[in-house]
This record gives structure tokens, sequence and C-alpha cells, in this order.
């Protein structure tokens, strides 16, 4: 028997969403949405604030139940009502602005909490995870800091930890490095350009454009609830197509 010429999961997008929308009250904020994130795939969003792009991150992941459309994860439509969504979303790590660790436990007790209340495997095991992923953030040393104490860089990477140790198949940040101060921002930067290297499928909403021109595979450009342009990062910074991609990257510059 002869070989594929693909490996089938390159063929089928990791993650899609089509005709995506939703609204607050009269507000429509994600205007019919298509959007296919492949295996290994890097993909920014930017556009500015109150475009939609955190709406549409939280729709990935149901943490926004959609009005329209479908979301698709593994050829799986998480709209249908027989799917298990808690299960899939099990597999989709997410990285909030606001860190949200929980203050009252230790850095390790953070990154195992999730693996042990869900059942899914052994207190050494989760440790033993919480451990690497902790090195792979560069904080291995502080497996049993108090999270109170840590610096905004170092909180944020406990958070990039902890979804790790999900072991998900992609991450989504929100704004990862929004809330920290300019000096620690590289630092964050550093670890999800790490990611990225390592192959990990990735969904990042950002103001930092030169990650999203350095590390993507792939720049989407929402503006007023549609994705107004996308393509490759290079194309995108220097010769956008649309007056106003060039009018918001003109504010980077
Ligand atoms: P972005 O992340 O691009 O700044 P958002 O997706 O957060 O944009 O928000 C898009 C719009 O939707 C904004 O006008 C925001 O005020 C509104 N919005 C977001 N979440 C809610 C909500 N839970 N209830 C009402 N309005 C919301
Ligand atoms: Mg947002």
């Amino acid at each position: 028997m002869t070989s594929p010429l693909y490996p089938v999961s390159t063929q089928a997008p990791l993650i899609s969403v089509q005709g995506l929308r939703k609204s607050f009250g009269d507000h429509e904020v994600l205007k019919s949405i298509d959007l296919s994130v492949a295996h290994g795939e890097v993909v920014t969003i930017i556009g500015a604030s109150g475009s939609g792009k955190s709406t549409l991150l939280r729709c990935l992941n149901l943490l926004e139940s959609p009005d329209a459309g479908h979301v698709w994860f593994h050829g799986e439509d998480l709209m249908d009502p027989s799917t298990d969504v808690n299960r899939l979303r099990e597999q989709i790590g997410m990285v909030f602005q606001s860190f949200n660790l929980f203050n009252n436990k230790d850095v390790l007790d953070n990154c195992t909490l999730a693996p042990l209340t869900l059942k899914l495997c052994s207190k050494e095991q989760a440790e033993a995870t919480a451990m690497r992923r902790l090195e792979q953030v560069g904080l291995a040393d502080f497996a049993h800091a108090d999270v109170r104490r840590l610096s905004g860089g170092q909180k944020q990477r406990v958070a990039i930890a902890r979804a790790l140790c999900m072991n998900p198949e992609i991450m989504l940040f929100d704004e990862p490095t929004s809330a920290l101060d300019p000096e620690i921002v590289g630092e964050v930067l550093e670890v999800m350009r790490q990611l990225a290297a390592d192959g990990m499928t990735m969904v990042v909403v950002t103001h930092e454009m030169a990650f999203a021109k350095n590390v993507s595979d792939r720049v989407v450009f929402m503006d007023r609830g549609v994705i107004a342009e996308q393509g490759d990062p290079k194309q995108m910074f220097t010769n956008p197509q649309l007056p106003r991609t060039r009018e918001f990257l003109s504010r980077y510059l």
C-alpha cells in the first residue's frame, strides 16, 4: 500500500468557523466570520478595540455561544447539541490578559488543579507534567512560590504553563501581554515564540506587531465585526490592500 502524500491531519483544519454571528443586544459584534486554522499554524488577530477580536476567540471554545454559524474542532461541530463540548474544550488552552490564576494556591497547584479535578491522571503524573511545563516557561524554581508574589510576566508564564498541562492541541491567547509593564512583555513573547517554534497551533489576539510580523504564519485584521483583510505577515505589513488596514497599521509605526 502506498502511503498518502500528506498525513490526513494536515488536510483538514484543526479549528474552523463558518458564518459565525454574535450580537449583544442589538449590537452585532461578529458579522458572519469565516476562519480556518491548520495544524501547527500560528494566526495573529489584530484590530482596533471593540472590533470583536475577544468575542471571536471566545466563540472558538464556546466560552461565548454564537447566535449562528458553526465551529468545527477536529471535524466535530461544537454547535451540534450531541457534541461533548467539555471534552473538546479540554484540548483548547486559553490564556487571558488578566492571568486568571488562583491566588490562594501555589504555582504547582495552579498547574495541577484542572488535570486533577477532571481526574485525567494521578497526582504524581500531574505534578511531573506541571514541572516539565514550568521548566518550559522558565519557572521550575518557582513551583512552590506564592502566586501573589510573582511579577506580571511570571504570572502570565504560569498561566501558559497551566494551560499546557492539559496537553492542548491549540492555544488561544487574548492580548497576553497587554496588562504587563513594557519591560517584561518580552519574556512572555519569548515563551510564545518558542511554543510556536515547537509546532503548537496558536491563535493570538495581540497589539504586538513585531510578534505578528515575525512569528505568525498569518495575520487577520478585524474591523467592526468582520475579517476585513488577512494574509501573509510580510504582505500585510508591507503592502496592505485596504485603506482601513493601512490606517490601522500606521498607528504602530
Ligand atoms: P475586542 O476584543 O476587539 O476589543 P470585543 O470582542 O471584546 O472586542 O468586543 C466587541 C464589542 O462587543 C464591543 O463593543 C464590546 O463592548 C461588546 N461586548 C463584548 N462582550 C460583551 C458582553 N458580554 N456584553 C455586551 N457587550 C459586549
Ligand atoms: Mg479584546
